[in-house]
């Protein structure tokens, strides 16, 4: 199969531009393309699903609905926790990222929606959950994957593994 187009097991350089309500949340013109590998989930699945078959110069305006970009907002995704449960001298903020362990030893992000004195709701709901995503997306370039990375199942920027 031609390796010209945006393809399974491909790694996909792009710049991007992510608009969310008309504010500009996320670009590549800082820090350059977004490399990632296709077919391994390292990209939201509507995102990846549009890009199939673009080639290398092709860009696109991609909008993506809440269930295929970071989930529908969850209102039962919050939980009140006591304030005890918090180390005493912890600074806690209102929109702060915390990584919270449950029962079964799983990490997950959650976000400080509201505290008192007595307890703090925390929102399991990803930041974007809910949000229509607008996505400006240009292929840059294509290449195969090492064998590292595709056994990893994701790229490594300039040789190095951030795992
Ligand atoms: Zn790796």
């Amino acid at each position: 199969m031609s390796k010209d187009t945006v393809q399974d097991g491909l790694v996909v350089s792009m710049d991007y531009k992510l608009t969310v309500d008309g504010d500009v949340l996320d670009s590549s013109d800082q820090a350059g393309p977004l490399q990632f590998l296709v077919g391994y989930g390292n990209i939201i699945p509507g995102l990846e699903k549009e890009m199939m078959g673009m080639k290398i110069g092709d860009s696109k305006d991609v909008v993506v609905q809440p269930e295929d970009g970071y989930g529908e907002f969850d209102e039962e995704a919050f939980m009140d926790v006591p304030r005890s449960e918090f180390p005493g001298d912890m600074q806690l903020e209102e929109g702060m990222e915390l990584h919270v362990t449950d029962e079964d030893g799983n990490h997950q992000a959650a976000y400080v929606a509201s505290f008192d004195k007595e307890s703090v709701r925390l929102d399991f709901n990803h930041p974007l959950a809910g949000a229509e995503l607008s996505f400006y997306v240009k292929v840059v370039a294509l290449r195969d994957p090492t064998e590292e990375e595709l056994d990893h199942g994701h790229v490594h920027e300039e040789g190095h593994d951030h795992h």
